[in-house]
């Protein structure tokens, strides 16, 4: 089963039943949607009633379609945050989704937001790496400011695009959380930290991005990358089938077992939304 982790609402929507057909035209079972952007991503401030907006499109989209995990996309910088928050997990969310792309991850009141999704009991999945907006992001997205996530407790988070092209310094966090999560007996470290190698990567550096990824040897990371693909609610069928395609080519030269596969390709998904 092949569950996609990473599916925006840009301005186009297909109806229900032509993104069911496109999902199963590629091999794709379902995944989570992300809802549209927040404002800031295009350089706005949000109009009032904009979130609310956005929380019931995105609950349209997925009504009545299996295995569609719907993912609010929060700007923990918008003044109702916590109550966006509230909002979107009492109407049924799944998760949430948020691009730093004016502010860090570690400000403070993001840090506030965040720790709001987790006593919710929602995981959220961050941009991580470069970010095409229009404006400079870059600092905010580098995979090491996000560890400052680790110590909020109980959350269940993963950084996008394998953080590309950070993907040494996002191998060096996963092994930082790993050794102090899993190996040391640590009290501090709670959250749970995955990577959603979600392209980013352009074709040349996929082979290298999943082969470090997959070779590095921290024994708790197979088993927490989530399979991605950016795409969109007017879902390309071939262009994601491609992507699927070129990934299983490289766990096979790799070795990577059938079993492994169906946890990157769905069965991770389920324990990073808490099924
Ligand atoms: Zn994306």
């Amino acid at each position: 089963m092949v569950l996609d982790c990473h599916i925006h609402i840009n301005s186009r929507v297909d109806p229900p039943e032509v993104f069911a057909r496109r999902r199963a035209e590629a091999g794709v079972a379902g995944g989570i949607l992300f809802s549209a952007y927040p404002a800031s991503f295009d350089n706005r401030k949000a109009r009032p009633g904009e979130a609310k907006e956005r929380l019931d499109q995105l609950l349209r989209c997925v009504e009545g379609q299996e295995n569609l995990y719907p993912f609010f996309f929060i700007d923990p910088m918008e003044e109702d945050a916590l109550e966006q928050v509230d909002r979107a997990v009492e109407a049924g969310v799944a998760g949430f989704k948020a691009i730093c792309c004016h502010h860090y991850p570690q400000d403070d009141r993001a840090m506030e937001v965040w720790t709001h999704i987790a006593r919710r009991g929602k995981p959220l999945l961050l941009h991580s790496g470069i970010l095409y907006n229009d404006g400079p992001s870059a600092d905010y997205n580098r995979p090491a400011n996000f560890e400052h996530l680790f110590y909020i407790d109980g959350l269940r988070f993963a950084l996008a695009h394998i953080s590309w092209p950070w993907v040494d310094e996002l191998i060096a966090v996963y092994g930082k959380w790993n050794y102090w999560k899993l190996e040391a007996p640590s009290t501090r470290v709670t959250a749970e930290m995955f990577v959603d190698v979600t392209p980013g990567t352009p074709p040349i550096y996929r082979e290298e991005a999943l082969t470090r990824l997959l070779t590095v040897g921290y024994p708790s990371l197979p088993g927490h990358i989530l399979f991605g693909t950016d795409g969109n609610a007017c879902y390309d069928s071939a262009h994601i089938a491609e992507i699927i395609r070129r990934d299983r080519e490289i766990y096979r030269k790799l070795g990577i077992s059938g079993a492994v596969q169906e946890d990157i390709f769905s069965g991770n998904l389920k324990k990073f939304l808490g099924l």
